[in-house]
């Protein structure tokens, strides 16, 4: 397991945001932490990237992730790509992808051709600053950003929030394409749909807690989840 979830619980002041949580991804796999708003799927994408103290363990690649800096997680490849983006709006795509290089040194010019590969449109508007993006663009330029930085694990919140259909396929071709170049990728989202067609194994997160995990085919045959998520 390249990331291990055990028993972690997180609370923000009296509010309990996480319960007891376990849940592990397998190198190589998309696994897909779904739920509703306010179920926690933030909450577990910043406590295994080393922001939230918690209570259980965490540990990336065997390490604990409370035990080293942020900083040295993202330099041994767990990449998060947040469900807020943070880019900056008034430097140009370009800069922007360059702000995310922090583990190459030689090897920038070499990620920026594959992240232009991955999404043609982020070298079209190269130039333009990225608050004057579409939604859809900006979540390819966060997308592209968290690939320079060469992930081994990549957490995506959210990456299709608000975001158009015909944008939703371009983020699923980039997301089957990263799979295909070996990168193991936590995916925590709302649209259930798209998460079971990336998917290898999926979680149910409600409240905090983890109430169902299996495959998408498993998910798709049980009744709570077709009914509660999959529109009956
Ligand atoms: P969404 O998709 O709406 O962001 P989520 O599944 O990512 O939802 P979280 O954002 O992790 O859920 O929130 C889980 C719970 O923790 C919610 O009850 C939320 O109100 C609470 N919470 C999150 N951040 C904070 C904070 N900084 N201070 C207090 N409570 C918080």
């Amino acid at each position: 397991m390249i990331l291990n979830i055990d028993d972690v619980s997180v609370s923000y002041g009296e509010v309990s945001a996480l319960r007891g949580v376990s849940l592990g991804v397998e190198e190589g796999s998309i696994v897909s932490v779904i739920g509703p708003n306010g179920a926690g799927k933030s909450t577990l994408a910043n406590t295994v990237t080393g922001f939230r103290p918690y209570g259980g363990s965490v540990t990336y690649d065997g390490t604990e992730v409370s035990s080293v800096d942020a900083s040295d997680l993202v330099a041994n490849g767990l990449i998060h790509c947040t469900e807020d983006r943070d880019l900056f709006g008034y430097m140009s795509v370009e800069d922007n992808l360059e702000l995310g290089a922090y583990r190459h040194g030689d090897g920038e010019a070499d990620r920026l051709e594959y992240v232009y590969d991955v999404f043609p449109t982020l070298e079209e508007r190269k130039d333009q600053n990225a608050r004057t993006m579409s939604g859809g663009e900006q979540q390819m330029l966060a997308i592209g950003r968290a690939l320079m930085g060469d992930p081994e694990l990549l957490i995506l919140d959210e990456p299709t929030l608000g975001l158009a259909p015909v944008i939703l396929e371009d983020i699923s071709d980039a997301i089957e394409e990263i799979r295909e170049d070996g990168v193991t990728v936590l995916l925590c989202e709302q649209n259930v749909t798209f998460a079971m067609n990336h998917a290898d194994h999926i979680y149910l997160l409600e409240n905090g807690r983890i109430e169902k995990d299996g495959t998408p085919d498993d998910l798709r045959g049980d009744d709570y989840i077709r009914d509660a998520y999959l529109g009956g």
